[in-house]
């Protein structure tokens, strides 16, 4: 029979035992079908929640899973104690028929095989849990910042400097020979735009893709990341990590209140004690602690670290773990690092020796944020880009910030994926992504 189309959707999301009694049209995707003897159970998902709901039906009805539909039926009281409400069918009308060769058939498979079929993975109870939560932070991200009166600023996507000198750059190669007149990258930073922007309005951020051509094949890197870069102006070190801390404990709170349902799938299948891990965030200050401490406190450890530890180099992820899970047990803010370690942009402390910076580091992954107070002296600014082996002339827009109306100001940058991957305790960033691009990884 025909589907009432004339009835309202109702997703799954929305039903509660409130509903019970009531007529209702659902759509979606079968999961699992099974009919005998007269009587079918399906149960569906509509991607809205990870809860599925089960429909039952007086007929038989010979359904194969990923198959979509549209259903009515009343909503009745489930007298099976796992769940506390069904669909009475009355309707059901098959919308896009699937075969035996669906991949995801059967449940179970790894996440490398789910990796492998990008396009597909998001119909997994995993995948759709990934989704939901990454759309509700980046919610919460907007909302954090547009709460205290930050204005969002696009930068773009390509751009002529390299914000770092690091080298990790995609070059943009064009048919037309020279079109921009000089070379062009995707962006590794909004930072140096961001910053046109925060000397002008006060306090801004952005949010979009980055990119970065590292051929680290870890489980924290991608080539083409989100990140989330807040720029302050007449704000220094101190107050930077005073708006980190709230950030990430923003985000934090927004997914352990608003995404109960998915944070309580990722406990169950993959991290126990997540829900515990996270309410310690939003229970404790984040610990501070300079980087020279860090190295007294990694030296006197006595661990065999696989990267020597000494003044002047930089610390590793095994040194960052190390010190949020074992030394602090939280997040913890990492600050005033060798000059030699950080960009030229960095605010010079009076030591001769340090940067006004910081890194926020966080167990299971590291570093999730890494920020700075900018230098804001235009001859000491431009005797860090001559020291980093730069050329001042090349900067020179960034420098007239500097020149008109200099102010001290501060930024950071939260890397969106690794925020999603604390948050939900998902082992890999890949898995964060929705078509994850890595050195070797480009598919669909
Ligand atoms: P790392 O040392 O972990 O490679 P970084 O010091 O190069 O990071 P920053 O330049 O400080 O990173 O960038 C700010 C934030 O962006 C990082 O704290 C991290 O959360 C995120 N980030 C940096 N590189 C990547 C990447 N390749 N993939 C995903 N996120 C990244
Ligand atoms: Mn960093």
């Amino acid at each position: 029979m025909m589907v009432d189309i004339k009835l309202k959707r109702t997703k799954v999301s929305e039903i509660d035992s409130g509903l019970i009694g009531k007529h209702l049209f659902l759509q979606g995707w079968v999961r699992t079908c099974r009919s005998q003897k007269g009587v079918t159970f399906i149960e569906l998902n509509d991607g809205s929640s990870i809860k599925n709901i089960q429909l039952i039906s007086n007929q038989e009805h010979a359904l194969l899973t990923g198959a979509s539909i549209a259903v009515t039926g009343t909503l009745v009281k489930s007298p099976s104690p796992k769940q506390p409400f069904e669909l009475q069918m009355e309707s059901l009308d098959l919308i896009g028929d699937a075969d035996s060769s669906f991949p995801l058939q059967k449940k179970g498979h790894t996440l490398d095989f789910l990796r492998d079929i990008a396009h597909l993975r998001p119909r997994t109870n995993t995948f759709g849990a990934v989704a939901r939560v990454r759309s509700r932070m980046a919610f919460a991200v907007h909302e954090f910042f547009q709460k205290r009166k930050f204005f969002y600023v696009q930068t773009p996507v390509i751009t002529s400097s390299d914000c770092e000198g690091a080298g990790e750059l995609f070059e943009l190669i064009t048919e037309t020979k020279n079109f921009f007149g000089k070379k062009a990258f995707l962006t590794c930073s909004g930072q140096l735009n961001g910053e046109c922007f925060a000397t002008a309005l006060g306090d801004i951020y952005t949010f979009g893709p980055t990119f970065r051509a590292e051929n680290s094949h870890t489980s924290r890197h991608l080539a083409e990341f989100w990140m989330i870069e807040p720029e302050m102006a007449f704000f220094d070190l101190k107050q930077n990590m005073e708006l980190a801390e709230s950030f990430v404990k923003h985000l934090v709170q927004t997914a352990l209140e608003e995404c109960s349902e998915d944070l309580g799938f990722f406990e169950e299948r993959y991290e126990k004690g997540l829900k515990a891990r996270l309410q310690i965030v939003l229970d404790r200050p984040f610990e501070r602690i300079s980087y020279t401490e860090a190295i007294d406190i990694l030296l006197k450890s006595k661990i065999d670290f696989q990267y020597p530890v000494e003044w002047g180099k930089d610390l590793q992820s095994e040194h960052e773990r190390y010190i949020a899970e074992t030394v602090v047990g939280g997040p913890v803010i990492l600050y005033n690092y060798p000059k030699t370690l950080k960009p030229f942009y960095m605010k010079a402390n009076e030591d001769g020796k340090t940067v006004a910076c910081m890194d926020v580091l966080v167990p299971k992954i590291g570093e999730i944020i890494g920020g700075s107070q900018r230098e804001d002296n235009l001859l000491k600014l431009e005797e860090g880009i001559r020291s980093h082996g730069l050329n001042p002339s090349d900067y020179d827009w960034y420098l007239d910030l500097r020149r008109f109306g200099s102010v001290p100001h501060s930024g950071f940058g939260l890397g969106f994926e690794r925020a999603v991957q604390f948050i939900t305790g998902m082992e890999n960033i890949r898995d964060i992504i929705a078509f994850p691009r890595a050195a070797g990884l480009c598919s669909f």
